[in-house]
């Protein structure tokens, strides 16, 4: 593998600051072509066992470090990410298979939490509070909760780690990382920049393994860990939450979601083609705030049906690593096939294919773009998580309606309206059941703001003040005269 940087392919695991190998392996391929990319040290319980050890031993210490301190450690981080982004990009979409320009904007962003963090930790303000007793001074401190478990996904192997790991670093925590066994060298590199920014060892810890179930058991039944956090689907996520129940263990959960894109008879189709573009066919649907239901009020219907249509053949297909190439793979076969059946489902349940609607040659896990009408809120592929680059679009009649449609989901990530009606848009954005509703936009996320899902799609938020408080306990001190 050609990189400038030579020591940013890892394929050890990363425990007490030193670099671990073991028997087992793990191979780790190129979903575009399945080509071997590296083959790694495949952990187990134990070495998660060992991790928490070092994650607890240095706890102490980093706790006790000033919010500056911490910051300077951070910063360098950030600065490194942003010396090796093409590197780091590249390894990305080797394992992963998005477009290379996605890549770099995934590694800007991951890098952006970074930043915001090491700045963020300045402002832990506790409060004094107006006492009821004129013999005690009330005050609230806040405190890193302590060591903290994460499992991550393999559809943004770098964000979605600093998303969680910059907060809580930031916070004065320590962590042990699993990522997802599909891409670890990005999430290995990150570590490896960690250790050149001086950040302590110990400190941040990573397993990579094929035994998930033995190591997400490990991080929240561990009683030395006191805070566990999981991106991933909505399925492991209540597994992981039982566990964590067990020892009351504190939980954020970023899940799955089932994204209504709703135009308007208002809207700007223009506007509405392009959002929808990017939050339909970023990372070849592989984002758990693609649009996953597209309601197109009736009048409006046909045209923004040509127009996506448009849109979606000048998409060019291929391996992200190739100039101009705006779509790659899924991650694996199953992946593929699952996308498949859903489409078939669709089609037997009496829908339209109008693009698409099949596997492509280019490799083994490409699916075409795929653009279907008629479809009803009945059939499986409005109701479960498509997660591939599929666009099913149905038809609505009125505000009410498509509110009630939308709604009726135990999901509640991401949404979007288009609208040029600013009252009608306020109407929606509020009467949505989502934990974000972005209008006539299609990208949205930022480290300033606060990411996360209501109902089946989450528990608590990544990203702005809200993500950092997920870090913290808040200390109530009372003090007699
Ligand atoms: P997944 O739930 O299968 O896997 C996520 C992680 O959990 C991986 O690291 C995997 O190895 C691990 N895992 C799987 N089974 C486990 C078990 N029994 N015990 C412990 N760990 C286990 O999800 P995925 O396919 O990797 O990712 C796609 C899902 O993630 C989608 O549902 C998507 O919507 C969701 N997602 C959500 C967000 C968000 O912010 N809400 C962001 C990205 C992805």
């Amino acid at each position: 593998m050609e990189l400038a940087n030579k020591h940013l392919l890892k394929t050890q695991n990363y425990i007490g600051g030193q670099w671990h190998d073991s028997p087992a392996k793990l191979p780790v391929c190129d979903p575009a072509n399945s080509n071997m990319l590296a083959e790694l040290a495949d952990a187990g319980p134990a070495d998660a066992e060992a991790a928490v050890g070092e994650a607890h031993a240095a706890f102490p210490a980093w706790k006790k470090r000033t919010a500056g301190e911490r910051a300077a450690v951070l910063k360098r981080w950030h600065q490194l990410i942003l010396d090796n982004t093409d590197d780091l990009a590249r390894l990305l979409t080797l394992e992963q298979g998005k477009p290379l320009a996605e890549a770099r904007g995934e590694i800007l962003h991951g890098a952006s939490f970074i930043e915001w963090y090491a700045e963020e930790c300045r402002r832990a303000y506790g409060q004094t509070i107006p006492t009821h007793n004129r013999d005690m001074r009330l005050q609230t401190i806040r405190q890193p909760v302590g060591v903290v478990g994460c499992i991550t996904p393999w559809n943004f192997p770098n964000a979605m780690i600093t998303r969680k790991v910059a907060p809580a670093l930031a916070a004065g925590c320590t962590l042990v990382v699993k990522p997802a066994a599909e891409t670890p060298l990005s999430a290995l590199a990150l570590c490896q920049l960690a250790q050149e920014a001086g950040l302590p060892a110990g400190t941040l810890n990573m397993v990579v393994g094929s035994d998930a179930a033995g190591i997400g058991r490990v991080l929240t039944q561990d009683t030395r860990v006191a805070k566990f956090t999981f991106t991933g689907s909505t399925a492991v996520g209540k597994i992981l939450m039982a566990q964590c129940a067990t020892g009351v263990k504190k939980v954020s959960m970023e899940l799955g979601g089932n994204a209504p894109f709703i135009v308007c008879d208002d809207g700007d189709l223009d506007t509405a083609v392009q959002a929808c573009m990017a939050t339909k066919f970023r990372n070849a649907g592989q984002t758990c705030v693609s649009t996953n239901r597209i309601y197109v009020h009736e009048s409006v219907h046909d045209e923004f049906v040509a127009r996506l249509r448009t849109a979606m053949t000048a998409l060019k297909v291929g391996h992200g690593c190739e100039d101009g190439v705006t779509l790659g793979p899924l991650i694996h076969r199953r992946a593929t096939e699952r996308v498949a059946q859903l489409v078939e489902d669709t089609v037997a349940a009496g829908a339209t294919i109008e693009v698409g609607g099949d596997f492509l040659s280019t490799g083994v896990n490409y699916y075409a773009p795929t653009l279907i009408t008629g479809v009803t809120d009945d059939m499986r592929i409005a109701r479960e998580e498509i997660f591939g680059p599929v666009a099913p679009v149905q038809k609505f009649a009125c505000e009410e309606d498509v509110i009630r449609r939308t709604n009726d989901t135990p999901y509640g990530l991401a949404a979007y309206v288009m609208s040029e009606n600013i009252r009608r848009a306020n109407r929606l954005v509020e009467a949505l059941d989502y934990g974000m509703v972005a209008c006539n936009a299609g990208v949205f996320s930022t480290a300033a703001a606060p990411f996360g899902g209501n109902k089946e799609s989450g528990i608590g938020r990544e990203g702005g003040v809200e993500g950092m408080t997920e870090f913290y306990e808040t200390k109530y001190c009372c003090y007699g005269a």
